[in-house]
């Protein structure tokens, strides 16, 4: 009998999954009978944007945490797919941060073309997966909002792509139930114009803090005042920009920081992270961890420790992403279709141990990148998925990196070659900081 495999998520992770298991037949292999359960009505996960905060249309908690206006973060030569570039979908070479629904329109493009839409049942969110030891099979609970039914179903594989920047890390700061205004996590941002004339807070020094910090900027608010805990991001920041030390509490209309000073603020961005959260998986498989390079109990990343039958896609903090879930799906293909065999746990927890204990020697992004690289050569080279040139990713990385710190409201207006097919990527049309418009016709010249 055919093996069953669930895949959680049709984000680009799950979609990555299908994409190799789509590819391996269309080589004449036979692969397993797949269900894809996507909670949402579409496919792309993050990429595909939702004016919704709280709830969706169904009652469950909204997944999306991109906004309007949202600009690729990292040059997109970084994330390109090995095997479906960006010259192949738009027919022509385009610029190096393309904007959220450009990438959205990319990532949907290699699936719709591998046709994999019909593994997927949409509307369908995952109540709770177990594993019964007798029979080793996964009974998924899902249920299909479509037909408002709950259902259960048994495979023999279940690969978890449910993605991790969803469910918000929410602090509470002194002052904050009596704050006379606004007070919203990253994850409930979408307009950066509802901050437009205002003195806005943001509370953190991560990307969120970053991106949402400068979009406000870019769209015209007052000032922005960012606090960190450790470190400040160190950025050139335009002058109505400040760093300050932690929040100490805020009253009705101030922010309190360590080093004494206070600033008068309309609202109060939470940029402070999210959580691992798998609501949804029975303890003995849910993975705990944060987010970190190598989070454990994952075999190469992926094969969850103690039952190599389930696997974790993307659970990686994110240098790489695209490609590296694709270095990942066809890794876990490879093992499901066993082409791949797995060794011995001890031999996998010694495995483990090595990448957790380099994790722990890292300091610089350099060393980052370089890891994460290493990472997903180490999968690449046991599956067919095309090789492609990390080394030029890091030296593409490291340029990013440096136009940051050059200045941090222009490094989007630099270009780089693509690393799959060599072709150099045209400068965009306007600056980034005056390109408010971010649709698709806009970025391409089309309007
Ligand atoms: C604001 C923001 C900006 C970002 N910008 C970039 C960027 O510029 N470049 C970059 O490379 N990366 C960026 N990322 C990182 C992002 O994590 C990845 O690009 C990518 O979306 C991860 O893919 P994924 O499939 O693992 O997870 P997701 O994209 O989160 O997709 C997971 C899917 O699982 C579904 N799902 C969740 N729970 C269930 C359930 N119980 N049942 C069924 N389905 C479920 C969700 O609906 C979703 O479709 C950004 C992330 C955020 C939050």
């Amino acid at each position: 009998m055919k093996k069953r495999v669930a895949i959680i998520g049709a984000g680009p992770s799950g979609l990555a999954q299908l994409r190799a298991f789509q590819s391996a037949h269309a080589k004449g292999e036979e692969i397993p009978d797949i269900v894809c359960y996507e909670k949402q009505n579409d496919w792309g996960g993050l990429w595909n944007y939702t004016w919704r905060t709280g709830t969706d249309e169904n009652g469950e908690p909204v997944h999306g945490s991109m906004y309007r206006y949202l600009w690729s973060n990292g040059p997109k030569e970084c994330l390109e797919f090995a095997d479906y570039t960006f010259e192949e979908h738009f027919g022509k070479p385009i610029a190096s941060y393309p904007p959220r629904e450009v990438l959205w329109d990319y990532i949907k493009g290699r699936v719709e073309k591998a046709g994999v839409r019909s593994y997927i049942r949409f509307n369908c969110p995952v109540r709770h997966i177990k594993f019964d030891d007798s029979t080793k099979k996964f009974s998924v609970t899902v249920h299909d909002h479509t037909i408002d039914k709950t259902e259960t179903e048994e495979f023999d594989h279940v690969v978890v792509a449910s993605g991790h920047f969803s469910t918000p890390r929410v602090p509470e700061f002194e002052g904050f139930s009596t704050f006379g205004q606004r007070i919203l996590h990253a994850h409930d941002f979408r307009d950066a114009l509802e901050f437009k004339g205002k003195d806005i807070l943001i509370v953190g020094s991560s990307y969120s803090a970053e991106d949402i910090g400068s979009q406000c900027y870019k769209y015209g608010a007052k000032s922005i005042t960012s606090c960190y805990r450790t470190a400040p991001m160190g950025y050139k920041w335009p002058d109505n920009w400040e760093e300050k030390p932690n929040l100490l509490r805020v009253d009705t209309d101030t922010a309190y920081f360590g080093d004494g000073s206070s600033k008068k603020i309309d609202a109060i961005i939470l940029c402070t992270g999210y959580l691992h959260h798998f609501p949804f998986m029975e303890e003995d498989l849910c993975l705990k961890t944060d987010n970190r390079l190598w989070p454990l109990n994952l075999y190469k990343g992926v094969a969850w420790e103690d039952n190599p039958n389930l696997f974790y896609l993307g659970m990686q903090d994110q240098w790489y992403s695209f490609n590296m879930f694709d270095a990942q799906a066809w890794y876990v293909r490879d093992i499901i279709m066993q082409k791949i065999a797995l060794p011995s746990s001890e031999e996998r927890e010694a495995n483990n141990k090595l990448w957790e204990n380099r994790e722990a020697t890292l300091e610089t992004a350099d060393e980052m990148f370089t890891y994460q690289g290493d990472y997903i050569m180490d999968l690449i080279e046991a599956t067919d998925y095309p090789t492609f040139d990390i080394a030029g990713v890091r030296r593409t990385f490291l340029e990013w990196k440096q136009h940051k710190y050059d200045n941090i409201m222009s490094f989007r207006d630099f270009s780089y070659r693509s690393l799959m097919t060599g072709t150099m990527s045209p400068p965009h049309h306007t600056p980034w900081l005056t390109a408010l418009d971010d649709s698709l016709e806009a970025y391409l010249g089309e309007k």
